[in-house]
């Protein structure tokens, strides 16, 4: 078609189908059809910490033992290991870049970061040295004195280390002052390594608050000591109950694998007694273990009402859900209910999604508002009902993406956020049978003010985390990928293509590390459709979309003989259409047009097989797009 078809419209066919995009050759690493390829590797990092917790000097020291494996077909001279607890500091690039009026991930504490007492290195040879290093920001360089070998050398890392624990860890970890003592919920907590991978090798972007986690998976075995008056709650299974429970809360807790309803192992009534500890002077250590996690983090305090029930999964798996919070937030509106929101989200996505692959959940009120690691949660001991609702399975979601679907959110929000928030969608309409609704406004409508606003100069999804303006943060990282999401399930591909390609594309990168491509190859690969033109437009771009009806012609002037309507698409985005048209007999049809009638440029005229006069057209009549003009949406045109 001539470009004049499109007078009146800014629309580019050939922007929106892009032969050139992604069109790079898949590998044999990654496929072109978005799957891990026949060479596909990924490293592997093994941890064994022992650590305490100081409660007067609110310090964590501890030891960390990282058996890390090349399974790359690369020889590396250096390792890179994270640490986090360095965002804590007057010089950290975490803080030098948080504006003067502060902002959510932020630090406010300047109290030191993590000391590094002792490393050694020892090879697969047995040989034991002390490294060179270099610490820069949250980022530590070890070198090695012989490389690591490729294809499945190993190397066994030690580090002693230590932190104070900052009050305010930046809303994902920190210490909370309730009625009766101090919660202390611990994450980022001990040197971890930086990915090695294909796409890039090491990555090391810094952590400045925003951009969240990218990181190997392995097997944990690790022991928390505290105070013998706390209860300490941890990522994956506790390995000595007998040693750090009294015989009535191993047998309360055993009671609870086998119950639908909450059982307490503390009441509310027992906190703080002397009878709920197996000793009362000293210290206690905590000893738990979890395989192939790409994390763990863990919460104490001497406050906790605990309860637990059984998640019951698909084949017949079971296992435990369960809360710690204060006495003041227990009542039944709210953390009481907290294991029967994180059972019933856990029992959700194992038979909509993946299998929860973790013997253990919990759930952790404190000041974090809302926060994730794998089979532990930190939500805002503030929240209530629906609140506390949407924050639990919101965070619990999470260990699908990232924590099962383990892709790099330091650089893409969206894969972790946006998925996430897609599937809190469904959870919410699922949880008690829909009490309490669904966890955003997933109508794509409700996108148009945000779109509109950012037209000219808005971020697109796929900007950096910490690039991203942080008043955007929320709409680009949670609500438009999901909205997106939404449209593509509920509106191109319908949901058994969608599901069929969405499962499969998070057993295919269960426990590995899929990229942005990855993902939109194997949704293309899996429906069958070619969604560049959606990918583009939606994730790379910020373009609007704004379909039309512009008119109605009867041929031969004749009603009885059908009508030519003509619509178009103003603005870049593309999408399928779907029309109702009301006949003045009474008759109402559907129409729907794939999105391929836009790669014959903006306007379009379809005949449609009417036999009277037409009463009016509507396209979008589902309101199932984010259209920025609703008023061309209609003919004869709305009256105003
Ligand atoms: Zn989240």
């Amino acid at each position: 078609m001539s470009s004049q078809d499109d007078q009146g419209t800014t629309y580019d066919k050939r922007e929106a189908f892009d032969p050139t995009f992604m069109s790079r050759p898949g590998t044999a690493f990654r496929t072109g059809s978005g799957a891990p390829g026949a060479m596909y590797w990924q490293n592997r990092a093994d941890y064994k910490m022992d650590a305490s917790i100081d409660t007067t000097k609110e310090e964590i020291s501890g030891t960390v033992e990282i058996t890390y494996t090349n399974n790359s077909p690369d020889e590396l001279s250096y390792l890179w290991v994270q640490l986090d607890q360095n965002a804590f500091t007057s010089a950290s690039r975490n803080h030098t870049t948080t504006p003067i009026g502060g902002n959510r991930f932020g630090n406010v504490e300047m109290i030191g970061g993590d000391s590094i007492h002792y490393i050694s290195v020892t090879s697969s040879g047995g040989q034991t040295s002390t490294p060179s290093y270099n610490v820069t920001d949250t980022r530590m360089q070890i070198m090695l004195k012989t490389p690591l070998k490729a294809k499945g050398d190993k190397v066994t890392i030690k580090i002693a280390f230590s932190f104070r624990i900052p009050e305010d860890g930046a809303d994902r970890m920190g210490i909370t002052k309730t009625k009766l003592g101090k919660i202390y919920e611990i994450a980022q907590w001990y040197p971890r390594m930086e990915v090695y991978d294909d796409v890039q090798g090491w990555n090391t972007l810094p952590y400045l608050g925003a951009g969240e986690f990218y990181l190997d998976y392995g097997d944990f075995d690790y022991t928390i000591s505290a105070p013998a008056d706390m209860v300490v709650s941890g990522s994956g299974e506790l390995q000595n109950p007998s040693e750090v429970l009294t015989s009535t809360e191993q047998d309360r807790l055993n009671k609870a694998r086998n119950s639908d309803a909450k059982v307490y192992i503390i009441t509310a009534d027992e906190v703080g007694k002397s009878s709920t500890r197996p000793k009362d002077k000293g210290m206690l250590s905590w000893h738990f273990k979890m395989h192939n996690s790409r994390d763990v983090s863990w919460a104490c305090s001497k406050v906790f009402v605990w309860d637990a029930a059984r998640v019951d999964l698909p084949n017949d798996k079971k296992i435990l859900a369960q809360s710690f919070y204060p006495v003041e937030v227990g009542a039944d509106s709210g953390w009481g209910r907290s294991t029967e929101y994180l059972k019933g989200s856990i029992e959700f996505y194992s038979k909509t999604y993946f299998v929860f692959p973790w013997p253990v959940a919990s759930n952790i009120a404190g000041r974090v508002n809302g926060m994730e690691y794998p089979g532990i949660i930190f939500c805002s001991w503030k929240a209530q009902t629906s609140r506390l609702f949407f924050v639990t399975t919101h965070e619990i979601g999470h260990n699908w993406f990232p924590m099962t679907v383990g892709s790099n959110e330091r650089k893409y929000a969206w894969m972790d956020e946006g998925f996430n928030t897609f599937i809190n969608i469904y959870s919410g309409l699922y949880f008690n049978k829909g009490e309490y609704g669904s966890v955003r406004d997933e109508a794509p409508r409700h996108l148009v003010g945000y779109m509109v606003r950012n037209e000219a100069n808005g971020d697109p999804i796929m900007t950096f985390p910490d690039c991203i303006d942080a008043r955007q943060l929320g709409t680009l990282a949670y609500d438009k990928p999901a909205v997106g999401l939404y449209i593509l399930r509920e509106y191109v591909l319908g949901h058994d293509r969608f599901d069929r390609a969405f499962n499969n594309y998070i057993s295919r990168w269960a426990f590995k590390h899929p990229t942005p491509e990855d993902f939109f190859r194997s949704m293309n690969d899996a429906s069958g459709e070619d969604l560049n033109w959606f990918w583009k437009g939606w994730f790379y771009k910020n373009w609007t979309l704004d379909q039309a009806v512009n008119d109605v012609s009867y041929p031969d002037a004749d009603p009885t003989k059908g009508v030519n309507i003509t619509i178009s698409n103003n603005k870049q985005l593309v999408m399928p259409v779907t029309l109702e048209i009301k006949e003045t007999n009474g008759h109402i049809g559907r129409v729907t047009l794939p999105v391929e009638i836009w790669q014959r440029g903006g306007k379009w005229t379809f005949h449609y097989a009417s036999t009277s006069m037409i009463k009016s057209v509507v396209i979008d009549p589902d309101m199932m797009l984010p259209d920025v003009n609703a008023d061309n949406n209609t003919w004869p045109a709305p009256l105003h």
